[in-house]
């Protein structure tokens, strides 16, 4: 593969400072979306078909967007604010919920407003 085929997109805050980054690739079958991690690493290689709208939502930083393709995708978004805050502002914890399997372990975090939201499962 070519790694002339890498495009970098920075995610920032609403004033502008950068909380990280999306990395996408074209690959054989398709596009791998990865970006920075925060809790784990994140990444996806999807056919070009589902990746498109993805990476369109993320070329045009409409974070809102990208965080409902899915949420462990963009940490740094509270959808409640509609805005990214950096990975230090967010107050995390490991939360244990209870499934029709049993009990499953995740991350959860807390925006500086006190919005509470998932960031791993
Ligand atoms: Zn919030």
């Amino acid at each position: 593969m070519n790694d002339s085929k890498l495009v970098t997109i920075a995610v920032r805050t609403r004033d502008g400072k950068r909380v990280g980054d999306f990395e996408i690739r074209e690959v054989e079958g398709g596009f791998t979306i990865s970006r920075t991690p925060f809790v784990n690493h994140f990444s996806v290689t999807l056919p070009p078909a589902e990746a498109q709208p993805l990476i369109d939502a993320i070329k045009r930083n409409d974070w809102h967007t990208v965080n409902e393709f899915d949420p462990e995708i963009l940490p740094w978004y509270c959808p409640e604010c509609r805005r990214n805050y950096r990975e230090q502002a967010w107050r995390k914890g490991l939360s244990m919920t209870v499934d029709p399997d049993g009990w499953v372990d995740g991350f959860h975090g807390r925006c500086p407003r006190g919005h509470r939201r998932m960031i791993a499962d």
